[in-house]
Formats: structure tokens, sequence, C-alpha cells
């Protein structure tokens, strides 16, 4: 996309994740992706009642993040919530510039199971596809397979791919290269 995507820690992030991430999603998408400086976690976002930092926090440390890249993806590794949901995987500004994902939940060790860096990995990028879906205009897809599918759970996580099925990348802006990996894949 015009400007590529730009990958932030917000706080404290294993950096070979955002490297591997940055990789994996200029391939996925067919733009540049650069790894940018880290912003400190927002402390006003933290809900000490929830033990949980709202996520709209989270998008407005992003949106003072200042770059000539298209979208600005987050990376954070503490809980998240929004309002009227338990928890969140991530957040975008619909249609906007900003998105990130919260890390904790997609780690197997969150609900006591042996860890898994692949599995972890790969639920990392759908998310973070799923999400700059959303800052590209899309909403939440029908076709369990399809990256844009809502995950309830993250059973549905691991049941999507991590590609728009065809359908949504009709709705894709422009630039999104034919060649694409498809759901299927
Ligand atoms: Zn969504
Ligand atoms: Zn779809």
């Amino acid at each position: 996309m015009p400007g590529g995507i730009l990958l932030v820690p917000i706080g404290e992030v294993e950096a070979d994740l955002a490297a591997w991430l940055a990789e994996e999603l200029g391939s996925a998408l067919g733009c540049p992706v650069t790894v940018g400086e880290a912003v400190p976690i927002p402390k006003g976002g933290y809900d000490p009642h929830r033990r949980q930092y709202r996520g709209e926090a989270m998008l407005a440390a992003l949106r003072a993040v200042s770059t000539p890249a298209g979208r600005v993806l987050g990376l954070a590794d503490v809980d998240c919530y929004a309002p009227g949901l338990n928890f969140i995987f991530g957040q975008a500004a619909l249609r906007g510039r900003e998105a990130f994902v919260a890390l904790p939940r997609l780690r197997p060790s969150f609900y006591g199971l042996p860890d898994d860096l692949p599995l972890f990995r790969q639920r990392v990028l759908k998310e973070a596809v799923h999400e700059l879906g959303h800052t590209w205009g899309l909403g939440h897809c029908p076709d369990p397979r399809c990256v844009m599918h809502f995950s309830n759970t993250l059973h549905d996580t691991d049941v999507k791919g991590a590609s728009f099925c065809s359908r949504c990348r009709q709705n894709l802006p422009r630039w999104t290269p034919t060649s694409a990996p498809n759901s299927s894949a």
C-alpha cells in the first residue's frame, strides 16, 4: 500500500516477533513493512479494576506516531479490552491509520498450555491482517476460513486462514497484489 506499514511495539515486545511479522506481512500483503521505534504503554489506559488496558488508549498512542507510512500497526504485550467486551485480540480504527494486536491471549501459556511459538506467531499474523483489514474498510466476513471472520474465541482464530477470501479481496484497495495467497492456501 502507498507508504507501507510501520510496525510499532507498544512497551516491551520481543524483537524477533516484530521482525518476523514484518517479513510475513510484507509478503502476504505485497507492501513494505518496517519495524519502528517502540512507544511507551499508555499508563492512562490502565483500568485497575479490570487489570486490563483500554484498546482505545493503544490506538491513541499510535496516533501520536509521526511517520510517512500509510498504516501504523502496534503490538502490545498487555491484556486489553473495549467497552462491552471482556477482552480483545486487537482493535483498529475503521478506515483509519492505526490498528494494534494484543499478544497475551494469543499465547497457549495464557490458558495453562505448553507454549507453541509457531502457533502463537500464526495467531499474531492472523490478528494483524484482520485488524489491518478493518483499516482498509473491511467488516466481518461470514466465511470461517477468511481472515476477516470475527474471532469470538481463539478457536475461531485457529480455524481461519491468514488471508482474505475472494469476496473480501475484491473490497480491498486497488494496490493489493492479485498474486496474494488465497484463503484455501
Ligand atoms: Zn474484527
Ligand atoms: Zn472474507
